[in-house]
């Protein structure tokens, strides 16, 4: 019996996590369940599942140190910089990692990766993209590879013109081609700051270098992810849309269990490739140029982002303004090195502030 703590349990990658272990209850129970404010879905699934712990974030945070006693593996499902402190969390309790919070590595990479490997922390990829570079490199994060190409599906603007894009709303932002996911990945999506995100992502968890990580638009959404090889071999991982098998591989690999239905090639028919526009996106750059600089820069990046997709959602700035927020506060809020993760949450804050006064002050 596997025990799962289970942070996010209420959010879209927490939502089926729960469906893996409803599917699986002689392999999975929880052994924690932490959502952020809801506490009314909280007590329906820990009534569900009996987990030892249930808490909302506001408390858990200030028990992080024993949050994970009876846990086996730490599936961190939360969204945006709240998830590091539990990440970091797990990997000094010397648990797995199911990581599905892309910010754990975005802004704190660095940190987390030195608890990984110190203590050789099995880290575990759930975003789509990174399992399936995972499953194409044999289960082995430090297997060697020529180079990582992500698929992007381009979002719902891939072939908008950037005057469309000043027209258009939330809820044409949140309609995404072909993945069903939160409010805030699926505005990072539209923006591309998303995968921006996952070539990150993707350097922590591959050591890989910048030059070494591509992306590619796929607007079906079908292949996942390439690695090509030093012979020119190129191996990728197929499957339609659904975030359940990355999750419930995460839990089980190198294991298969039943999960997805089968591909059909012949419905598909056709498989499109094209070049990711990044001169229409420019919070795609941003993320780049912030994890090159490295240090707080891609905290500050984070945060700028957060506040600005909120004030989005609500109709308080435009599509093109998220950008414009985020290279605002990168300019004005100098990065320094992240040498602990109270120097992070100082970033983090610091930035939030500077991007309100831009979006809200002028
Ligand atoms: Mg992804």
């Amino acid at each position: 019996m596997v025990n799962i703590a289970l942070i996010g349990c209420t959010g879209s990658i927490g939502r089926q996590v729960c469906e893996v272990v409803r599917r699986n209850p002689h392999r999975f129970r929880f052994s924690a369940l932490v959502c952020g404010k809801n506490e009314k879905a909280l007590s329906a699934l820990a009534e569900e599942f009996h987990p030892e712990t249930a808490l909302c974030a506001a408390q858990a945070e200030a028990r992080l140190s024993s949050l994970f006693e009876n846990a086996d593996v730490a599936f961190i499902a939360t969204g945006g910089f709240s998830g590091l402190a539990y990440t970091l969390a797990a990997a000094r309790a010397g648990k797995k990692i199911a990581l599905a919070n892309k910010e754990s590595l975005v802004c704190g990479g660095e940190l987390v990766m030195r608890e990984v490997e110190e203590r050789k922390i099995d880290l575990v990829p759930v975003d789509s993209e990174h399992s399936a570079l995972f499953q194409c490199l044999g289960f082995r994060r430090g297997a060697p590879y020529k180079k990582l190409v992500l698929t992007a599906s381009g979002g719902p603007f891939l072939h908008f013109t950037e005057e469309e894009m000043k027209g258009v709303t939330a809820s044409d932002a949140l309609r995404h081609p072909t993945w069903n996911m939160g409010a805030k990945i699926t505005i990072d999506s539209a923006t591309l700051l998303n995968k921006g995100y996952e070539v990150l992502e993707a350097k922590w968890l591959y050591g890989a270098e910048f030059g070494q990580i591509e992306a590619v638009v796929h607007p079906e959404s079908i292949v996942h992810s390439l690695v090509y090889f030093e012979d020119g071999a190129a191996v990728a991982q197929l499957g339609y849309p659904d975030m359940k098998l990355p999750i419930q591989l995460a839990l089980t690999y190198p294991e298969r269990l039943p999960c997805e239905k089968e591909l059909d090639l012949i419905s598909l028919g056709a498989l499109h490739f094209e070049r990711l526009p990044q001169e229409k996106f420019p919070c795609y750059g941003l993320a780049l140029e912030a994890g090159k600089a490295g240090g707080t820069a891609p905290t500050l990046l984070n945060a700028a982002a957060e506040t600005a997709v909120n004030a989005f959602l609500r109709g308080g700035i435009t599509f093109p303004q998220i950008a414009e927020t985020v290279r605002e506060t990168l300019e004005r809020v100098p990065h320094v090195r992240a040498d602990s993760f109270e120097t992070l949450r100082e970033a983090d804050m610091r930035a939030r502030a500077v991007a309100s006064g831009y979006i809200y002050g002028k």
